[in-house]
Order: C-alpha cells, then sequence, then structure tokens
C-alpha cells in the first residue's frame, strides 16, 4: 500500500488554468467595432480618391474642350486672313476693286457667327476697307497692337493680340490678324479679324463648373484673351508670374494640377493645355471643396451611421459580456464546489480506509487487499505472504503503564510494522487490538521471513520498558504462510487462519519469535 498521509497535510488540487473566456469576448466586440471603423474610413478615403480622379477627368476634358473650340473659332478667321493676304499681295487695292472687296467682307463676316468684323489697313493704319455696311473715312488704326507688330516683324505668322474694346462698336473683342506685303517684300499693311468676346461667352457658360469653377484662355506669354466668370478687370492681364505659367506649363504642355490661388485663396483642380497651332493656353479648374461637397456630406452620413452601429455593437457587446463573465463566475465556483467535494470524498474514503491510532490501513482495507491480492496471486500463479503480529504481553503492559502508555506504544511498534514493508504492493494494517497484519505480494516464506525478522528485531531493539514480560522490553510474535493459491481450491480466509495459527505457535513456543504455517519452523 501507499503509506497515508495525514489528513492535515491534504491540499486541494490546484483549479486548471481557465480560458480566459471574458477578455476574448472583450477582444472580439472590440476587433469588430474597430474593423467597422477602419472599413468605414478606408471606404470614405477612397470615395474621395475616386471622386477626386473623376474631377481631374472632367477638367481634363473640358480643357480639351475648350482648346478644341478656340483653335476651331481662331481656325476659322485666320482661313479668310489666309485668302485675303493673298489676294491683296496679288490684286493689288485699285480703288476699282474695293466695292466688291467690301461686299466679300460683309458675306464672310455673315457666314461666320464668331466674327465681329474683316478689316484692311494700309501701311499707315488708314482704313481700305473692312465689313462694316458704311466704310467710315480718315479713321486711322496706326496706334493698335496689332498693327505696331506687324509694321515692325517681318514674320508672316498669325498674329493674336490681347483683348481690346473695338472702336466701331465699342465691344470687347480679340484679335486675329496678318502682315501683308508689297511685291518688294516691304510693309504693306495690316489684314485683321476681330472675334466676339460673347462669342466665347456663350460657349462657356454652357458648362457646369459650380460657383467658384473657372476656365480661361490666354496668350502663351501669359495675356489672358477671356475668362469665365467674365470680368473686364481680368481680360489682358498678365498671370505669366502664377504657378501654371511660372512651374507648370515650362515642365508639361498638358497636366492637371491642384493648387491654391493667389488671388482668392480657393484650392482647384486645374487642367490646362497649350495648343501646337496657335500661341494660346486654355485653362479649366473646378473648385476641390465644391467638388467634395457631395462626398463630405456623404461621409458625414455614412460615419453617423457607422458611430450608431459601433455604439449599438458595444452595447449589445457588453450586456454578452457581462452575461459570460457572471456564467464563467457561476461555472468557477461550481469547479470549486466540486473540488472541495472531492477532496472531502478522499478524505472520507482515507478515513474509512485507516486505522485512527496508528495510521496504518484499517480491517476493512486489509480485508479488500487481501481478496485483491489473492486474485491476482491466482491470476498471475504468484506467491502471496502474509505476516501476522502481535505484541506479547500486552494485556499487562496496559495493567502496568496505563492505557495511554499501551496507545503510545501501539503507535511506535506500528511506525516499525509500516517501516518494515518494501514494495508498492505491499500493505501493513492494524488487524485488531494489538494485533497487525503485513501482507506482501510476490512473496515467498522465505522473504516473508526476513520482513518479519527485521521487524522482529527492530521492535526489539526500540527497547520500550515492559517489565511485565519476560525480555523486560517490548517484544511481538509473528506467524507466517505464504503461498500459490489456486482457483477452486483456496480462499483467502486459510491464509489468515494459517498465518494465525503460526502465530499461536510462535506465542506458545515462548513468545518474541516467528513461526512459519503448516507447522515449518524456521
Ligand atoms: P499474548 O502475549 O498472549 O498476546 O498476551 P496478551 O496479553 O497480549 O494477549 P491478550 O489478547 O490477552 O490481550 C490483548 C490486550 O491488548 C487486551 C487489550 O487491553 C489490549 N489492547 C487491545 N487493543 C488495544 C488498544 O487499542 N490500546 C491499548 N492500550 N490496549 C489494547
Ligand atoms: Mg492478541
Ligand atoms: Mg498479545
Amino acid at each position: 500500500m501507499t503509506t497515508m498521509t495525514a489528513l492535515n497535510t491534504d491540499r486541494p488540487e490546484p483549479a486548471p488554468k481557465k480560458f480566459p473566456i471574458t477578455t476574448l469576448a472583450i477582444s472580439f466586440v472590440v476587433l469588430v467595432c474597430m474593423s467597422l471603423i477602419l472599413v468605414q474610413v478606408w471606404v470614405t478615403w477612397r470615395a474621395r480618391e475616386v471622386q477626386l480622379a473623376e474631377t481631374e477627368r472632367a477638367t481634363s476634358n473640358l480643357a480639351r474642350s475648350v482648346g478644341q473650340h478656340a483653335y476651331d473659332t481662331i481656325k476659322g478667321a485666320d482661313t479668310i486672313l489666309v485668302g485675303l493676304v493673298e489676294r491683296l499681295e496679288v490684286d493689288g487695292m485699285a480703288e476699282s476693286t474695293l466695292p466688291r472687296f467690301h461686299t466679300l467682307l460683309v458675306k464672310r463676316v455673315e457666314e461666320l457667327p464668331q466674327l465681329h468684323g474683316i478689316f484692311v489697313y494700309d501701311q499707315n493704319g488708314n482704313w481700305i476697307v473692312n465689313s462694316q455696311p458704311v466704310l467710315k473715312k480718315n479713321a486711322n488704326n496706326s496706334d493698335r497692337e496689332y498693327f505696331i507688330y506687324h509694321r515692325d516683324h517681318i514674320d508672316r505668322d498669325v498674329h493674336i493680340g490681347p483683348p481690346i474694346k473695338s472702336k466701331s462698336t465699342g465691344e470687347w473683342i480679340i484679335t486675329v490678324s496678318r502682315r501683308f506685303n508689297k511685291a518688294d517684300g516691304s510693309f504693306a499693311g495690316v489684314v485683321l479679324a476681330t472675334i466676339q468676346m460673347t462669342y466665347f461667352k456663350k460657349f462657356y457658360e454652357q458648362f457646369d463648373i459650380g460657383e467658384t469653377g473657372a476656365i480661361f484662355v490666354a496668350l502663351s506669354n501669359g495675356t489672358i484673351l477671356l475668362r469665365r466668370p467674365f470680368e473686364e478687370k481680368s481680360l489682358g492681364r498678365d498671370i505669366s508670374q502664377l504657378p501654371l505659367f511660372r512651374d507648370y506649363l515650362p515642365r508639361a504642355k498638358v497636366g492637371t494640377q491642384t493648387f491654391t490661388s493667389g488671388q482668392d485663396g480657393i484650392t482647384r483642380i486645374n487642367s490646362y493645355r497649350q495648343l501646337d497651332s496657335y500661341p494660346l493656353v486654355v485653362s479649366a479648374a473646378l473648385s476641390r471643396n465644391e467638388v467634395l461637397d457631395e462626398w463630405k456630406s456623404n461621409a458625414i452620413i455614412h460615419a453617423i451611421g457607422v458611430a450608431c452601429l459601433v455604439f449599438g455593437l458595444a452595447i449589445i457587446g457588453s450586456r454578452l459580456i457581462r452575461q459570460i463573465t457572471l456564467r464563467a463566475q457561476a461555472e468557477d465556483e461550481l469547479q470549486k464546489a466540486r473540488s472541495t467535494l472531492e477532496q472531502l470524498n478522499r478524505t472520507l474514503e482515507k478515513l474509512a480506509m485507516q486505522d485512527g491510532l496508528t495510521g496504518l490501513a484499517n480491517r476493512r482495507q486489509f480485508d479488500i487487499a487481501l481478496k485483491d491480492e489473492f486474485s491476482r496471486a491466482m491470476r498471475n500463479a504468484s506467491s502471496l505472504a502474509l505476516i501476522m503480529i502481535d505484541v506479547d504481553c500486552f494485556k499487562q503492559y496496559n495493567d502496568i503503564y496505563g492505557h495511554a502508555a499501551g496507545d503510545e506504544c501501539l503507535r511506535e511498534i506500528s511506525k516499525v510494522v509500516a517501516a518494515g514493508k518494501h514494495r508498492p504492493g505491499d500493505l501493513s494494517a492494524r488487524y485488531g487490538g494489538e494485533e497487525m497484519a503485513i501482507l506482501l505480494p510476490g512473496t515467498d516464506v522465505a522473504g516473508a521471513m526476513k520482513v518479519a525478522e527485521n521487524i522482529r528485531q527492530a521492535i526489539y531493539h526500540l527497547e520500550l520498558k515492559h517489565s511485565g514480560n519476560a525480555t523486560g522490553v517490548v517484544t511481538v510474535s509473528a506467524g507466517i504462510d505464504a503461498f500459490v493459491p489456486v482457483r477452486e481450491n483456496n480462499l483467502p480466509l486459510e491464509l489468515i487462519e494459517a498465518a494465525d495459527k503460526a502465530l499461536y505457535y510462535a506465542k506458545s513456543q515462548g513468545r518474541n519469535c516467528i513461526r512459519v504455517g503448516n507447522g515449518h519452523l524456521t
């Protein structure tokens, strides 16, 4: 047997480590909420990027459209000028041809809606012929920018001038002009086509560019030709030092850039392009704030939705976590109660199997063990030995030293008996009164004899005084028996009876000795 441990050394087993279900639940709820928020932030950010990318595409298309329109408008006027230059240089300006010339110019202006007028000036800037119904005499345009330009430049290219107010009608116009030469190549005069600003205005007004969007056409040198919103003060302004002309155009002829206007402080997405055929730059711009207005209101609605969802989840989650915590606590308490009960059961079990005075196994445990070991020995065909020990003249001991001293004496003896067995399967028990038994599985008579003899001598050497005993000290006698039990033939009782018989034999032989069952002496 395994020696019974004292009751006060029994400790409850440590509870198994709990799975942190509450922590897990909190982490899960937090994770879900965080994921929701992160996904929403990402979706909102993506929507902003998409909105800005779409706006860039829209401004780019708008700039292309404005550029194409400017090209077509000027090309129409210039085509007429090219024809006029050719005719003036070949046919000259004889007075007789002027009426026919006049009719032709009137017709051309009628044909092209963008045209405000067509004019021909001689080398001094005097009006020769134009598209007006009545030809003014003595008018001179030698002070105009385009006239001075052609007079002073020999190149034959088309020239687009800054916006001016028409001397004839007072309207804002854009001038497109070419120089024509005499036969010797010297300056003969200027042909001019004027384009109404309103023609551009009407075209630009078709576009939805918001309240703070802007469209403009400028000369390559940075002079504004026309602009939406239309303001007179901005016409002819020099914007060559603004970021578009200073920073971006030198790098790329076509592009889209976002920058803040130095004039009104509005950040715009600007698409610009430099025309290939004419020295013109067009730009279309939309205010970033206006473009993002709808996105902003959508983002706010979505954020409120997600906030409500997260709030709801947090409330439900916290209730759930509370339930889980309560449940975990209840399980914990249940577990504790269960382990206390198990511990109590084990203690009771031990108590039920243990002798109170000596701490050895009690008679009940001995009977069970004997039955089990007997069966096992039968199965294994192994020898089972039993030693019965009885204290000599113990009645006198009680009589001489008292019952309490008798109890103490029994305790001392039982310690020796308990120490006398060595194998795990051995069992020492208090058989009854001052009688003890040692069950030794797998042991024959010789082995049991050694164990018994060691115990007998050890008790003798305890030298517990016993004046009522012949030796003067406490001694024990022992009876031994051992055999291989055979099924159907032997019963456990036979082993007890044989050992008991040997014990009485030892008593009869003078005590403080050991006898073997069936009358075999050692
Ligand atoms: P023998 O040598 O023949 O065994 O003589 P004995 O006196 O030991 O034998 P007997 O059976 O006549 O006496 C046994 C005594 O053991 C009787 C009883 O008072 C005593 N005894 C039995 N159980 C206990 C106990 O638990 N405590 C004490 N103190 N004495 C006990
Ligand atoms: Mg006895
Ligand atoms: Mg006795």
